[in-house]
């Protein structure tokens, strides 16, 4: 669905505050797949979200979607619809004082009939869990219910990749798990493919394949195997997802734990086996 080969990016070439966010990355996202993808701060993980739909363009190398370079101008729409992105902060993605309306505004957008557009608008409200507060505001919901309105907008259009940019940074826990339930969902029920950006590494450890970005460049990508290589998620700046650490820390005081450990139901069935 997504593929960059060798891509770089400058952010105010030429001037003195340059700065060269991606060097020659080559990565790619396959269809239905659930795809984290991890960082610090800085280490360029925005920089790709907007790379994927076609925001900002590559200073060198391709980025392709579906087939379509990011490049060919007569494919943005296209390809906007294809990767659909939601950002980190809920309030900047309302547009509307009603939910309905405001989760409507994409597919408005894209010219469909009326009788269309309701229709979406209920299946993406009742897919996130929200579809009871259609005629609803969305100012006095909580943060996690806000950001899966905005991922209903999202929805709405229809994409084939949905990217989330630290969409759970704001949220409370109870947010967070919120909004992963509803992505995992979609991912494993919709076949929707998935690319979750985060620094929280118990959201990384539910996704199929990780892929850690330092200083602008892939510093690895695997399966959830690749959080045994405490040297490699270290080194990035991260930190192993809790009940992996606590699995490797077991495992230096030679406790035997068999299997791949990165979620807490893991841990504990490994305990008590
Ligand atoms: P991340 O999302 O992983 O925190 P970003 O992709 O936002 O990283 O940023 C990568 C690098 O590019 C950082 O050093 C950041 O300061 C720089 N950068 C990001 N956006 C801009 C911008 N609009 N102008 C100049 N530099 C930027
Ligand atoms: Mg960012």
């Amino acid at each position: 669905m997504i593929e960059l080969r060798n891509v770089t990016y400058i952010y105010n070439e030429g001037a003195e505050d340059e700065k060269t966010a991606l060097s020659d990355v080559t990565l790619s996202i396959g269809e239905g797949e659930f795809v984290a993808l991890v960082g610090h701060n800085g280490s360029g993980k925005s920089t790709l979200a907007k790379l994927f739909n076609g925001l900002i363009e590559p200073k060198s190398g391709t980025v392709t979607v579906n087939g379509m370079r990011t490049t060919n101008h007569k494919d943005l729409f296209d390809i906007r619809k294809t990767v659909g992105v939601v950002f980190q902060n809920p309030d900047n993605q309302m547009v509307a004082s009603v939910i309905e309306d405001d989760v409507a505004f994409g597919p408005e957008n894209l010219g469909l009939p009326s009788a269309e557009i309701s229709e979406r608008v209920d299946w993406a409200l009742q897919s996130v869990g929200m579809g009871e507060h259609r005629k609803g505001t969305p100012f006095r919901l909580s943060g996690g219910q806000k950001q899966r309105i905005a991922i209903a907008g999202v929805l709405a259009i229809k994409p084939r990749v949905m990217v989330l940019d630290e969409s759970t940074a704001m949220l409370d826990p109870v947010g967070r798990e919120e909004v992963m339930r509803v992505i995992t969902r979609l991912n494993k029920e919709e076949k929707m493919t998935v690319v979750m950006i985060t620094h929280f590494m118990d959201e990384a450890a539910l996704a199929d394949r990780i892929i850690v970005l330092k200083n602008g460049r892939v510093a690895g990508e695997g399966g959830k195997e690749i959080f045994r290589n405490r040297a490699l998620i270290e080194s990035a700046g991260l930190e192993l997802p809790l009940a992996a650490r606590i699995a490797a820390e077991l495992r230096e005081c030679g406790v035997e734990l068999q299997g791949e450990i990165t979620l807490p139901e893991e841990l504990a069935d490994a305990l008590c086996r």
